[in-house]
Formats: C-alpha cells, sequence, structure tokens
C-alpha cells in the first residue's frame, strides 16, 4: 500500500519535501497555517502594485540542479546579478558599488583604507577561492560515509588558509584585522556581524563568478512554480489549518490533530514548523526538548525586521535597484535607534507595478517584543513607522517625495501571523559559527516515523537551503524505508 506522509507547513521545505516524496512514490498531504502555500517565501498585491516579500538574491551554481529538478528552472527564468548593492555614507563622503567586478571593488576599498590594502586583497583572494567551492549537495550529512567525508575534506583542502583565516564572526575578523572604521562599518552592513566572515566572502565569491540572480517577475513566479510542480505531481493540500499536535503512539508518529479538530492519519510526519513549534507545542517537549533548550540558550534567532514598502509613481530609473544608507542621523523607531537603511528600488523588475511605477521597500532590524505590545495601537502605530521611514527615504532618494500611492507595512508580528516564524525570525537560526559549522538533526531522538525540514534545521536558512532540506530529508526516508529515491523531474 502506498504510504501517507503529513507535512507540517507549506513553505518552501514543505513543497519540496513533498515533490520528492510524490517523485518517490508517496501520498503527500501538506497542511498549512496560512491561507496560501510558500511560507515566508511570498508576494502580495497592494492596489496596483506587487510587494515582493522574499528573494533579494538566490544562489545559483550548484544550487540551481535543485532548481531544475523541482521544475521551478528553466520556467522561471533568472537574471543574473550584476550589480549587489551600492552602500552610501555621505557625511564620510564614502560611495561604493559592489558588483561582480571584485578588482573594482578592492580598488575601491582600498582608496578609502589604504593601510588595510594588504587585508583586503586578502579577503577578496579567499573570495574567489570560497565562491567556487562546491557545496557537496548530492546526500544529506546522516548519509555520507566515512571514505565520502574524508573525500570532501580532502577536496577542500585548497580552500584550507581562507575557510581557518576567516572563520571568526564577521565583528571579530574586522576587528581584529581592519584598521579603518569606515571599513569596519561597511562590511556590518553587508552581513550579520555574528556570523563566520567566510558567509560574506562566499557570498561576494557567487556574485563574481555569476552565481548570484533574481527570478525574473520576483518572488511569485518562483513560487508558484513550485506550487504548479507539487499539483501536478499529485499533491494535496490543506491551506488555512494549522496542527496543533503530532500524534505519537509507541514511539512513532501516526497522525496529526488540527486546531478544529480534525485528525489526519499518516505513516510519516515531517514538520517544517519552527523547532520550538515542533519540539515543544506539537510534540508537548517529549523529544529533543534539552538539545532545543540549549541550543535557543547558546545560538541567536535571525533579527526581526520591518519591511515598509511604497507604490510610487515613478520609474525611479537612476537609482542603483539595491542601496545601504548609512550614517544617518540615529533616528528613533520601535524602540530602538535606527542609523541605516536598506533600501530595494524595484526599477530593474517592470512586473511589480504599472508601468512608469515602480516599488521602493527599505528594510530595518526591529523588535518582536515591542510589536507584540502595543495592543490597540498597534495599527496606528505601523502608521507612524511608515509615515516615519518615508520620510527618511524622501530626503535620500531623489523622485519619491510627494509619488506615494501605496504603503504596505510588515512587521515581526507579520511573519509570526502568516508563517509562525517564532518571535519574527523570519530565517530561524543566526548562522553564528557554532550553528553553521553544527549539525541540527532532522530526527528526534526517541520519536520513530518523523522528520524535520527547513530553514530551522539548516542554520541560516535562505530559498536554497530550505529546498534542498526538503530534498535531503526524502533521501533519509526513503534509505529509511529502503526504497529507491526519485526526483520529480528528469
Ligand atoms: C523578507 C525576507 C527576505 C528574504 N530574502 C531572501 C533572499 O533574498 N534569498 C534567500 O535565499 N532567502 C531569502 N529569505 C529566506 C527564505 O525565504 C526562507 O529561508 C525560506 O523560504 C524558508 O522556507 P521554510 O519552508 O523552511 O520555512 P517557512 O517559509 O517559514 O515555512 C514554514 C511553513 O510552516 C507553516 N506552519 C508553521 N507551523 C505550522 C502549524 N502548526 N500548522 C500548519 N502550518 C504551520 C507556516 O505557516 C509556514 O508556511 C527571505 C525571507 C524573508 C522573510
Amino acid at each position: 500500500m502506498t504510504k501517507r506522509i503529513v507535512v507540517v507547513g507549506g513553505g518552501l521545505a514543505g513543497l519540496s519535501a513533498a515533490c520528492y516524496a510524490l517523485a518517490s512514490g508517496f501520498r503527500v498531504t501538506i497542511v498549512e497555517h496560512n491561507l496560501a502555500l510558500g511560507g515566508v517565501c511570498t508576494a502580495w498585491t497592494r492596489g496596483a502594485y506587487t510587494i515582493d516579500g522574499c528573494i533579494q538574491w538566490l544562489v545559483g551554481g550548484a544550487f540551481t540542479r535543485i532548481y531544475e529538478e523541482l521544475g521551478i528552472v528553466p520556467r522561471v527564468g533568472l537574471r543574473v546579478l550584476d550589480h549587489f548593492a551600492t552602500y552610501r555614507r555621505p557625511t564620510h563622503d564614502v560611495e561604493i558599488a559592489i558588483t561582480r567586478d571584485l578588482a573594482a571593488l578592492g580598488r575601491a576599498l582600498a582608496a578609502i583604507a589604504p593601510a588595510d590594502a594588504d587585508e583586503v586583497a586578502r579577503m577578496l583572494d579567499a573570495a574567489t577561492t570560497l565562491g567556487e567551492l562546491d557545496p557537496g549537495l548530492d546526500r544529506p550529512p546522516e548519509l555520507t560515509g566515512t571514505r565520502e567525508a574524508l573525500h570532501r575534506l580532502w577536496e577542500l583542502r585548497s580552500a584550507a588558509p581562507a575557510l581557518i583565516r576567516f572563520r571568526k564572526p564577521l565583528g571579530t575578523w574586522s576587528r581584529e584585522h581592519l584598521q579603518s572604521p569606515e571599513l569596519r562599518r561597511l562590511f556590518a552592513r553587508l552581513a550579520p556581524e555574528a556570523a563566520p566572515a567566510l558567509v560574506l566572502l562566499t557570498m561576494l565569491g557567487w556574485l563574481s563568478r555569476g552565481a548570484l540572480s533574481r527570478p525574473e517577475g520576483g518572488t511569485a513566479p518562483f513560487r508558484d512554480a513550485l506550487i504548479d510542480q507539487f499539483q501536478r505531481l499529485g499533491g494535496e493540500a490543506r491551506v488555512h489549518a494549522t496542527v496543533d499536535e503530532i500524534l505519537v503512539e509507541n514511539g512513532r508518529a501516526y497522525g496529526v490533530r488540527l486546531g478544529d479538530g480534525t485528525m489526519l492519519d499518516a505513516d510519516v510526519v515531517i514538520s517544517t514548523a519552527s523547532a520550538p513549534e515542533t519540539v515543544t507545542r506539537l510534540l508537548g517537549g517529549r523529544f529533543g526538548a534539552e538539545a532545543l533548550r540549549d541550543r535557543l540558550a547558546r545560538w541567536s534567532l535571525f533579527e526581526p525586521i520591518v519591511l515598509a514598502s511604497y507604490g510610487v509613481e515613478s520609474p525611479l530609473g537612476q537609482v542603483p535597484s539595491t542601496l545601504i544608507l548609512d550614517g544617518l542621523r540615529p533616528f528613533p523607531l520601535c524602540g530602538r535607534a535606527i542609523e541605516h537603511l536598506h533600501v530595494r528600488v524595484y526599477n530593474d523588475e517592470p512586473r511589480v507595478a504599472p508601468a512608469g511605477h515602480t516599488v521602493v521597500q527599505v528594510t530595518v532590524p526591529s523588535s518582536y517584543e515591542w510589536w507584540a505590545t502595543r495592543g490597540t495601537r498597534y495599527g496606528a502605530e505601523k502608521d507612524v513607522v511608515a509615515a516615519h521611514l518615508l520620510e527618511q527615504l524622501v530626503d535620500r532618494v531623489p523622485g519619491v517625495g510627494g509619488k506615494v500611492r501605496v504603503t504596505d507595512l510588515a512587521t515581526p508580528l507579520t511573519w509570526w501571523n502568516m508563517a509562525r516564524s517564532w518571535r519574527g525570525a523570519f530565517e530561524g537560526w543566526m548562522p553564528n559559527a557554532e550553528a553553521l559549522f553544527g549539525h541540527v538533526e532532522k530526527k528526534l531522538p526517541g520519536l520513530g516515523a518523523f522528520y524535520m525540514a527547513g530553514q530551522w534545521v539548516e542554520p541560516g536558512g535562505g530559498v536554497p537551503t530550505a529546498l534542498l532540506s526538503g530534498r535531503h530529508v526524502v533521501q533519509l526516508l526513503c534509505a529509511d524505508e529502503k526504497r529507491p529515491f526519485a526526483l520529480p523531474t528528469r
């Protein structure tokens, strides 16, 4: 008899796991809390504008194979990213365009920090090396034998000096190795300071070799191609249905109970919900709670954000499509002082707005607690914050003033309501050194017929790793069930 899997959560990881499982001969039902599939990888409309809530850059290279297996590519075209961002700090006369040309970046960095020229050269060399590393996607670590693991270590030997030198958190490395406060500040705006410096360098390496892209049409067509593939393979989904319990008997998961009391039987349950949701709420803390508590104490969560989007009656053709505005006079927002804005101008994506219009988005770090304690003023505070951020934008991006036709504000609570992102951590665990080099088990001790996938088992999250973890979890399942693993498209 065909075995039935219930997947908790229809984000990218849940959809990916479902597609690989369907191809491998399982029946699959996804249960999704939100009104639609896609999880945090989503876009929505406001009037004539599309608010793109996710993909700013997509890692390709070796990951492209996963997008092809899932039928997303070539159906959705990928536009190689030539320009990553322009960093501006007008008070200090700094403006740097970060593009695929790393040599030009090196010259620009050395010009503002001559004393750091040698370290900048070492850094950009390392970026090239790291960007070329094969991430070894074929099999989950759990199925990688000692021989294969040793072979991989051997392959990594040429990158060892870069891996060792840049393994430290970005903040620590830049304090220890860079003299210029300007450079230290710039790097801190490009990647989380708690993440190893090699995260930023790998990203620069991918950029330079053309392995970063944006899907044509933005996040929506990318998400929709995956949903179509899931439906084409015969998957079933229940949306706007929240799992309240994973049912367990004799140490094996055998189904789920939904919020309305409905029970769904399953031979196997895969959860892509957050780790705290899965371990403490859905399983009542009976399996793996100690390891989770330990991780929560030692690792940090992705910092929540506010995403303010403005539909603008202007094409803003002359503005860089990604702009980091730094050195602002600190202004209070949601209980903290903001000194920089991350601005995305969709002038490179005509499908998000009518002709002659575009969408401008501002991302700033925020606080879950602050938003969760606004009470009945929550809506009014959203208006205040959106207006405040717009004032900052109008002062710095010519062409926006007086042209805003639509405003949309997403807060940490938006991600909680929409995708149950625990405490607004929309990308799960922060990829600090311990989390990144550690390994999160996809199974829980003492619990059979149960697996976890998604960004809470892949620290740092991201589209490619969410999709990959769906593949890996089905490879594990097939190995446990002693049946062949099959690809959704060949
Ligand atoms: C603003 C933003 C920008 C981003 N930019 C990029 C980018 O540029 N590049 C990149 O690679 N990545 C980016 N990401 C990250 C990437 O989108 C995510 O890491 C990835 O989509 C996570 O997929 P997931 O399936 O693991 O998790 P999720 O998308 O969180 O999916 C989990 C799903 O489970 C559901 N769920 C949870 N609990 C239950 C329950 N009890 N019952 C039923 N359903 C439940 C949730 O509703 C959700 O749909 C961005 C994310 C955001 C929010």
